[in-house]
């Protein structure tokens, strides 16, 4: 029986290289996505190219009652969810001094309450098999701060502090709960910043690039998968050696 992996914002950037790499491993995929506007079809269909099943559910993250449900719709397709990813994040960058109370709470909302809510929804499916495994896409903001982004920073820095706790919590049902933190990858994430400010974050980095997803995929894969046996609680940080 296939391995099955959940990952929420997984239609398009690092969340969808994500699925890719676990599709190619044999495992069968559930994404989660937002909005509708994506070719899921497409998806869908090169998805099932590695003789995988999918199964694609709407659901934003930060509607705790929808998780129910999807936690639901889930189990009756593939009986178990063996992997959790929690990769659906959002910016919105200002400094301080310009950023309302809504830019911060909207942004905490999504990153780390949605992490919450998935997980809290999710875990226990691992719980009573007592077997699995969760990896959280943190940030590299989240471990050194940025000036322009203190509600992302916070809400990644929470998301590494609720990664330890549910690793302690969840040691003992077998469950292993990790985050990573990538540096600066090509998504439309940053697409959206000014090839200046490209080169001058660039320049930053000892390897002087950005990353692809497929190579933050990678890292999940392993997080994520039973060759992962003895690392629990943890933050990997991936980022061409930015912040070491
Ligand atoms: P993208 O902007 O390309 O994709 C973001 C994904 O999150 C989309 O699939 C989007 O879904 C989903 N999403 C956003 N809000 C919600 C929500 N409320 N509910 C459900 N899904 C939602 O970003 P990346 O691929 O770059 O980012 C993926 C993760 O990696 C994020 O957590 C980000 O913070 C983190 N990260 C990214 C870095 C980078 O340099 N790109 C660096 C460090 C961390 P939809 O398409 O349906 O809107």
């Amino acid at each position: 029986m296939n391995k099955v992996v959940l990952i929420t914002g997984g239609s398009r950037g690092i969340g969808k290289a994500i699925a890719f790499e676990f599709a190619r491993k044999g495992y069968n995929i559930v994404i989660n996505y937002m909005a509708a506007d994506k070719d899921l079809e497409l998806i869908k269909k090169e998805l099932e190219e590695y003789n995988v099943e999918t199964l694609f559910v709407q659901g934003d993250v930060t509607d705790f009652k929808r998780w129910e449900e999807i936690g639901k719709e889930v189990i009756e397709k593939f009986g178990k969810i063996d992997v959790l990813v929690n990769n659906a994040g959002i910016t919105k960058d200002t400094l301080i001094l310009r950023m309302s109370e809504k830019d911060f709470e909207s942004v905490v909302d999504v990153n780390l309450k949605g992490t919450f809510n998935v997980t809290k929804n999710i875990i226990p499916y691992m719980s009573k098999r007592r077997c699995g495994r969760i990896v959280n896409i943190a940030s590299i903001i989240g471990v050194v701060g940025n000036a322009g982004q203190a509600n992302y920073a916070a809400s990644k820095a929470g998301i590494i502090g609720l990664t330890k706790s549910c690793a302690r919590e969840f040691a003992a049902r077998n469950i292993l709960v990790n985050s990573i933190a990538p540096g600066f990858i090509n998504t439309n994430m940053t697409e959206v910043l000014s090839d200046s400010v490209k080169e001058s974050i660039n320049n930053q980095i000892p390897l002087k690039r950005q990353a692809e997803p497929s190579e933050v995929a990678k890292l999940v894969y392993f997080l994520g998968s039973e060759e992962n046996t003895y690392i629990t609680g943890e933050t990997v940080k991936i980022d061409g050696g930015m912040a070491m």
